[in-house]
């Protein structure tokens, strides 16, 4: 087994700029040469190393995905850890590199009980962390999230999830204008967790609050919160304009208009974009009938729905599609997609130092894309997961 891969001729996207006909070498799980910006290059030469000439091809970072329910028939919510693994496994076929499995509306107690068995897998690197996305969010803006279990943010309640995932909690999704809100923000952000605003029905004006007690992230900016209006701009005002404060938006289609994206984008700036699936089970999958949570969900032409209501819930996207859509049909540039796919995401998780970037030191997870963006390999801490 070569331990030593030189990856040539490819386009390379760095944090500074994309190097034509590049060479990244990997030594192990980690990156130990990347090409120099600006200039071709011809170093690296390594003997014992297995080259793979990646000519017409992009080299860019593994994709972090912070916002992701399942894939592959698998519900990070009710899976076993076998139905886990291969949802986490599906997403890494599409190019997520580090996955942060979210949850739904659940029980207390049962929610606790997934946050000790997704705890294991964070331990053991499978996935970067938990993200609760729910139960503490509103019933005005509940999506598909089951009315009846929905509670207020008691931050007696948020302290018992925190713990029950044993420092692997990464981000709680909460309606800070609800009782308890603004004092759970503070507590999460205490305790080192993303506090992010959504599924909400607060004001502009509760919105800045929640941001200025600490919340850092907008849940799928536009989806289940009030829309932007001239008198009453609402949250999606409030988090656009401020610097704290990262965006994550569902870049399938389905959830936003290309004219909402573009306007978040332009508003935000590429640095506080994060593109998320908010996938469901049939990610990587198919149509069908699924559960999300407690709830009924029918999949058609990859769009899901609720049973009940027809309220969308979740996405079936995969972060590869998310790219590819990004750069031919929102036409943004590649070096933007791999910031709001990788580098911003990471940041974020407080894990910039490890991944979401080609760099020297780094583990070895990135994605091979062809001419036409679509996936030809993947390598996670320099084993191939596709090999190209
Ligand atoms: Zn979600």
């Amino acid at each position: 087994m070569a331990t030593s891969k030189v990856l040539a001729g490819a386009q390379v996207v760095l944090p500074t700029g994309t190097v034509p006909d590049g060479r990244v070498l990997i030594e192990g799980t980690r990156i130990a040469r990347v090409p120099v910006s600006g200039a071709h290059d011809t170093g690296a030469t390594v003997t014992d190393a297995e080259t793979v000439d990646l000519t017409g091809h992009w080299v860019v970072p593994g994709f972090v995905d912070l916002h992701n329910h399942g894939g592959g028939g698998a519900s990070f919510t009710s899976g076993t850890v076998e139905d886990v693994l291969k949802g986490v496994h599906t997403h890494r076929l599409h190019g997520t590199t580090t996955l942060v499995a979210s949850t739904v509306t659940g029980e207390m107690d049962f929610l606790a009980q997934r946050a000790g068995l997704l705890s294991e897998l964070a331990e053991q690197g499978d996935i970067a962390g938990i993200h609760f996305e729910g139960p503490f969010i509103s019933p005005c803006r509940k999506g598909a999230h089951s009315e009846a279990l929905l509670r207020d943010p008691d931050p007696a309640d948020v302290r018992k999830l925190i713990d029950a995932a044993r420092g692997h909690a990464k981000m709680l999704t909460l309606a800070t204008e609800l009782p308890g809100g603004i004092d759970s923000v503070r507590l999460l952000a205490e305790h080192g967790v993303i506090a992010a605003i959504g599924h909400t029905d607060a004001t502009y004006e509760q919105t800045v609050e929640a941001i200025d007690a600490g919340a850092t992230v907008a849940t799928h900016l536009f989806n289940a919160m009030p829309g932007l209006a001239h008198r009453a701009p609402g949250p999606i005002a409030a988090l656009l304009e401020d610097e704290r404060v990262t965006v994550e938006l569902i870049n399938d289609g389905t959830h936003l208009h290309p004219a909402a994206l573009e306007l978040a984008f332009h508003r935000a700036g590429a640095d506080r974009v994060a593109f998320i699936t908010d996938a469901m089970d049939a990610a990587g999958f198919g149509d069908g009938r699924y559960m999300l949570g407690p709830l009924e969900v029918e999949v058609r032409e990859s769009v899901a729905r609720l049973v009940e209501g027809g309220s969308i819930a979740g996405s079936t996207l995969t972060l590869d599609r998310a790219f590819k859509r990004s750069v031919t049909i929102d036409g943004l540039s590649v070096e933007d997609t791999v910031r709001a796919l990788s580098a911003n995401p990471a940041r974020l998780l407080g894990m910039y130092d490890t991944v979401g970037s080609l760099e020297p030191g780094k583990d070895a997870d990135l994605v091979v894309l062809d001419a036409d963006f679509d996936v030809k390999g993947v390598l996670r801490k320099g084993a191939w997961v596709v090999e190209p």
